[in-house]
């Protein structure tokens, strides 16, 4: 395909992601960025094997690594310590893990990278419409202000997106009623390793001690900076009463569950520091128009359940260099690229949407039958394998249909694949 001119609406990982992709591919790429110094504050999220794929097609997986966390098991116990299932990403294949990594280590990379690629980054710039053209798609700001106009523009504002709801192409767009309290400790021991460690109570208590590896200015050589995110899930209409309650109860009630996580509470010293993250449901019936095209958040927001968000935004961005590459009209290429990320974000909706309440809700009924079904299900080699293909972010089907792992492995270059298992003699969460 000819040189485009595209504009990315949004530099969070997906924008950032791009920018960098179609730079490196020649493109003019402009990206607008509402904030006037882009940046991701939050927890630590999860990279499975198939955002890691892409990290290396980006050339920063050295560096991701560097920075992250890696994690060969997803554990979830009760507060009796029995398990509810543990899900070792190498029970898949030994070449695979996750990487608990910090949202701000990450984005300073993927920034790093778009600039680095050519991309022109206009902060302090918040697109309010676009405006569609036979020949350009024409931004406005929010006085009705004409900002630019580019040959492609890509959607990447996240999950409240105005742009998607003025498309025309939303099928659905739900905020959850349950959402998280996180926050991100120091970790000095590097005691929280190895693995995502989850705590259920039924369905309304759940604890997350996720390990996040370094933060976003610290240098590589600093391993007692290592970070843990802890969450808890809370309903979002009782964040209010939560933070005019004050911690303390918040804290025993924790301690109750992991008592090993007091140099974790320890760290928080205000309500203030405990922070709030809500999820959206969001379904789109077709990812792009004429000049658009949606990716990330903004096309296909969920719950984090299955810690997949970011991987199929970088995943979209992947797909949607690939598919401009081609030496199609802009029409094809965003129709090819629509529809071949359709199977792969349609079974993550559809996972998460059903998971979501049966470790988050009002339906305490379920938190019993979760326990026996998730204890059933990993007893049984074929289901268990279906869990471990889940999470590894490469399901595109109900059963059986699967990213190619073979592909996703070729893409990791061989420090991935041969990378030691570092554990040190210190002790660890169970
Ligand atoms: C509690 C929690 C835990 C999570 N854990 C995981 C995990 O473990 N693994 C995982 O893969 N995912 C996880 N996710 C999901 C992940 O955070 C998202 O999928 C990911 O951040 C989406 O990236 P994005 O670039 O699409 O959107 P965003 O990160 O939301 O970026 C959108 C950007 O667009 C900008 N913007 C918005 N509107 C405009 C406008 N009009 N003009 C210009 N700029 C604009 C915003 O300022 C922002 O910088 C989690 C999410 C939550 C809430």
């Amino acid at each position: 395909m000819r040189t485009l001119d595209v504009g990315i609406v949004g530099c969070g990982f997906a924008g950032a992601a791009t920018a960098a992709l179609l730079g490196r591919a020649g493109h003019r790429v402009t990206v607008y960025e509402e904030f006037a110094e882009p940046s991701a504050i939050g927890a630590g999220i999860v990279l499975q094997p198939t955002g890691l794929s892409v990290l290396a097609e980006l050339g920063v997986l050295g560096r991701v690594l560097a920075r992250g966390a890696r994690l060969e098991a997803l554990h979830c116990v009760t507060p009796e310590n029995q398990d509810v299932f543990r899900l070792d990403y190498a029970q898949l294949h030994p070449a695979l893990f996750g990487l608990g990594m910090h949202r701000g280590a990450l984005f300073q990379i993927l920034h790093e990278q778009a600039i680095a690629a050519g991309a022109t980054l206009q902060r302090a710039t918040s697109v309010a419409r676009v405006l569609e053209q036979p020949r350009k798609a024409l931004l406005h700001d929010h006085a009705g202000r004409l900002l630019a106009e580019h040959d492609l523009v890509v959607i990447a504002n996240g999950a409240r997106s105005d742009l998607r709801r003025a498309s025309g192409l939303v099928r659905r767009e739900r905020p959850y009623p349950w959402g998280a309290l996180w926050f991100v400790a120091r970790d000095p021991t590097h005691f929280y390793r190895d693995r995502l460690r989850q705590i259920t109570n039924g369905t309304r208590h759940m604890l997350g001690l996720l390990p996040t590896g370094l933060g976003p200015l610290e240098s590589e050589n600093t391993p007692d900076e290592h970070r843990v995110s802890l969450f808890w899930s809370i309903r979002m209409d009782g964040i209010e009463a939560f933070r005019r309650a004050g911690f303390h109860a918040w804290k025993e009630q924790i301690l109750r569950y992991e008592p090993d996580a007091a140099f974790v509470l320890d760290q928080i010293e205000s309500v203030e520091q405990v922070l709030t993250a809500g999820y959206h449901d969001v379904v789109m019936a077709s990812f792009h128009t004429q000049r658009q095209v949606f990716i990330g958040d903004a096309a296909h927001a969920m719950s984090p359940q299955l810690g997949q968000g970011t991987n199929l935004a970088l995943m979209d961005a992947s797909t949607l260099c690939a598919a401009l590459s081609e030496d199609v009209p802009l029409s094809i290429a965003l129709e090819r690229y629509s529809r071949s990320r359709r199977a792969h974000i349609a079974f993550y909706q559809f996972a998460s949407r059903w998971l979501t309440p049966l470790f988050q809700s009002d339906l305490q009924a379920l938190g019993p039958l979760r326990n026996a079904l998730m204890d059933w299900a990993c007893r049984l080699p074929l289901m268990r394998e279906e869990m471990l293909r889940t999470m590894s972010g490469i399901k595109q089907g109900i059963v059986g249909e699967s990213l190619a792992l073979p592909a996703i492995l070729a893409a990791l270059p061989a420090p991935l694949k041969s990378h030691a298992r570092a554990r040190s003699a210190a002790p660890s969460a169970r």
